[in-house]
């Protein structure tokens, strides 16, 4: 019996195949302006094929429900999305001020760890982080609130970072503190992040996003925590500082896929080398067959105005030419007064860009085992065939996430599985179209046949097209791996 298909709803409104089979996945973080019902459904339609939560700003019972509403929207509308956590990792924050502080260039400001001292005449801020003092040096970098105020570190007496102002600005409540360069010795996971972990996994996340990925060894300790939870969540390394980047391979290795968190990874490096870190994330992703996401300020004018920039159009475009798995909105679907137009400007212009990007395939990515090296002759394969497709059983998701790899332009690759998370976890790579659906376990042909049919009943392909189908045959005794070249009837 099949069960369920990803875009069923944007298909059977027109009830054709639709017009264009988009690669690059779109990813929306939820908020106030798409948290209820009806948005979400409205979001979901619209073309959204991952949600993020965010961790920085929600509550337990926030998650519950999400979570509760996004499968029911999903349910309703009959096209399923997957969900993120982005837990919030070695965040380092201000603490509460009554009033918020103007601060001048020049005026003196000191950060504090323990109570404050009455007797001081200094502005100052308390910070949530107690090793702050023990791992900063004088003369180091402080930035404030996205790095909105520069301060220059002065002295450093116990407990206490004595600052020189060096950007003005107004200081808020618990703001957001980066330390470029700095190596910070809080741990991958805090126990906020724990918490926070096992509410998303009994809600039932998919894919858990960890912020501030210094080295490898952050990722083990996320998953050896999973499998305690007993969860299967792919594990996204979020990449913004400078310790991030130096160790991008060996986190991209342990990891199920790569953010880059342009955000705070803006204000940790040089702002001007941003694009190259971009690329550079990207290449090493593609060439380690792990997904990229590229994140932050990509439509950014849009929280307050119906139309994009022309920057961001090109920043877009930038993110498609490059062959990014996916794209993310953050504060655009959060608070933002466009949610669902951000969305449709994202898919406009994927839809105008893709089809003009390079043709040939990922030539960087390295396949070992033989059944993964047949992967690159079956898109090569489609590719000739042209109007074709991939037809791809997984049961672990792997051999789509390497299809998807390769990037095989102007090739749908038709992911079945029989396994619900796997089916949502497929909504990430680029250019896979996943379905849930029962596998027999006793006659392969069977599962290949209602596969072939379910494309044609739902308008995926029509009757005729020439599909690449990569699946196991019983030979003899044996179960063999096969490519096979197969018509839908
Ligand atoms: C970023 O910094 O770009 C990012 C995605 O992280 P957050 O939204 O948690 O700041």
């Amino acid at each position: 019996m099949l069960l369920s298909d990803h875009r069923a709803a944007e298909v059977s409104a027109v009830n054709i195949m639709p017009e264009y089979f988009r690669h690059t996945k779109i990813i929306a973080t939820l908020g106030p302006a798409t948290e209820s019902k009806e948005m979400l459904a409205s979001l979901i339609t619209s073309g959204v094929d991952i949600l993020r939560l965010n961790m920085a700003h929600a509550s337990h019972k926030w998650v519950e429900d999400a979570m509760w509403y996004v499968r029911e929207a999903s349910n309703e509308v009959d096209r399923h999305v997957a969900v993120m956590m982005d837990v919030k990792g070695p965040e380092i924050r201000t603490g509460v001020v009554d009033e918020p502080i103007q601060l001048e260039a020049g005026d003196r400001f000191d950060f504090y760890t323990g109570k404050e001292d009455p007797g001081s005449e200094v502005k100052s801020v308390s910070v949530n982080y107690p090793g702050i003092a023990d791992d900063l040096e004088v003369g180091a970098t402080v930035l404030v609130d996205s790095g909105l105020i520069q301060m220059k570190v002065l002295s450093i007496s116990p407990g206490r970072i004595h600052c020189e102002v060096v950007t003005p600005g107004m200081l808020g409540s618990r703001r957001h503190i980066n330390l470029p360069g700095c190596h910070i010795k809080l741990p991958a996971l805090t126990e906020k992040d724990k918490d926070d972990l096992r509410a998303g996994v009994g809600a039932g996340i998919d894919f858990v996003a960890l912020s501030f990925v210094r080295e490898a060894e952050d990722i083990l300790t996320l998953r050896k925590f999973l499998d305690e939870l007993g969860s299967k969540a792919r594990i996204i390394a979020k990449i913004e500082d400078q310790a991030g980047v130096r160790n991008q391979k060996a986190i991209i290795e342990a990891s199920d896929g790569i953010m880059v968190a342009r955000g705070d990874l803006g204000i940790e490096i040089d702002y001007h080398k941003l694009p190259l870190v971009q690329s550079d994330l990207v290449n090493n992703c593609q060439a380690l067959g792990k997904p990229v996401i590229i994140a932050t300020h990509l439509l950014e004018s849009m929280i307050d105005a119906p139309v994009p920039t022309r920057a961001e159009i090109s920043d877009i475009s930038n993110a498609v030419r490059e062959r990014a798995d996916a794209v993310m909105l953050s504060g655009e679907t959060t608070t933002g007064s466009y949610p669902l137009e951000s969305v449709q400007v994202m898919k406009n212009v994927i839809e105008s860009i893709e089809p003009t990007v390079g043709n040939g395939l990922n030539s960087t990515l390295k396949l070992h085992a033989p059944k993964v090296k047949m992967l690159r002759s079956a898109a090569f394969l489609a590719k000739d065939l042209e109007n074709s497709g991939i037809v791809v059983f997984t049961r672990s998701g792997l051999l789509a996430y390497k299809l998807g790899a390769l990037r095989a332009s102007g090739v749908p690759i038709f992911a079945f599985t029989d396994i619900e998370s796997v089916f949502r976890q497929l909504l990430l790579p680029w250019g896979v179209e996943p379905f849930l659906m029962e596998f027999s376990d006793v006659d392969p042909e069977k599962t290949i046949c209602d596969a072939l049919d379910f494309l044609k009943r739902k308008n995926w392909k029509p009757a005729g097209t020439w599909l690449v189908v990569i699946t196991n045959v019983l030979a003899g005794d044996k179960i063999v791996d096969t490519l096979q070249l197969r018509q839908i009837d």
